[in-house]
């Protein structure tokens, strides 16, 4: 069978892996990497949604074909659902995780008495062509953070996230683990389900 070419729009190598490893193998991935020179674009919507949306526009004008972006992080409740949309750059600068990890720590250690610390890990993946938006596809997984990371798999704040049903943090979760319950699969399930059906 043909391979479906996907451009997906993301510098950021965890995410890039986690959506090669759950998409099927019919789909042909491409990487930025292959189209250098494209600008980020600014991601100043206020939701997921609006961001990956974003994203995912700003490359398909600049690409050939079906583009996808993801959009994610981790919404705290008792935080009013912060980091939320600014998860990458909590800390102030885009991408330390461990900084990231410690100020939201540090947050929940000022609100004692307030555990569990119920939160959600959101996800939207964004699917363009030419400019505009085609479809978009949304993935949550439940859980709550856990004042004591543990764990050296997947990326961000999985040291601080024990799933609902776990007893340990996503962190300490095989990828195929992972990948079974995580707001990225979900929402990838969802695109693959519409790309088989369009
Ligand atoms: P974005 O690049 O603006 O979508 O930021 C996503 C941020 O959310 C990441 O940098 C992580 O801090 C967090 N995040 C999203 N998905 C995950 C995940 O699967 N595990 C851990 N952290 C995640």
């Amino acid at each position: 069978m043909k391979k479906i070419p996907l451009v997906v729009a993301t510098k950021n190598a965890h995410k890039a892996k986690e959506i090669a490893r759950i998409l099927p193998p019919r789909y042909e991935l491409h990487t930025l990497d292959e189209y250098p020179g494209i600008p980020d674009p600014v991601e100043d919507g206020t939701t997921f949604a609006a961001n990956a949306a974003i994203k995912a526009e700003a490359v398909s004008a600049r690409v050939p074909g079906l583009v996808v972006a993801d959009d994610s992080g981790i919404c705290v409740d008792i935080l009013n659902g912060a980091p939320g949309v600014m998860s990458a750059r909590f800390c102030g600068e885009h991408g330390k995780d461990d900084e990231n990890n410690r100020k939201l720590l540090r947050e929940l250690a000022a609100l004692p008495g307030q555990a569990p610390y119920k939160a959600h890990y959101a996800c939207v993946i964004s699917l363009a062509q030419d400019g505009k938006e085609i479809a978009s596809f949304p993935g949550t997984v439940e859980g709550q953070i856990t004042l004591n990371p543990i764990g050296t798999g997947g990326f961000g704040y999985d040291p601080l996230f024990i799933p609902d049903g776990y007893k340990c943090t996503m962190a300490q979760l095989t990828a195929e683990e992972k990948d079974a319950i995580s707001h990225r699969a979900r929402a990838l399930r969802l695109l693959a389900d519409y790309l088989a059906n369009h």
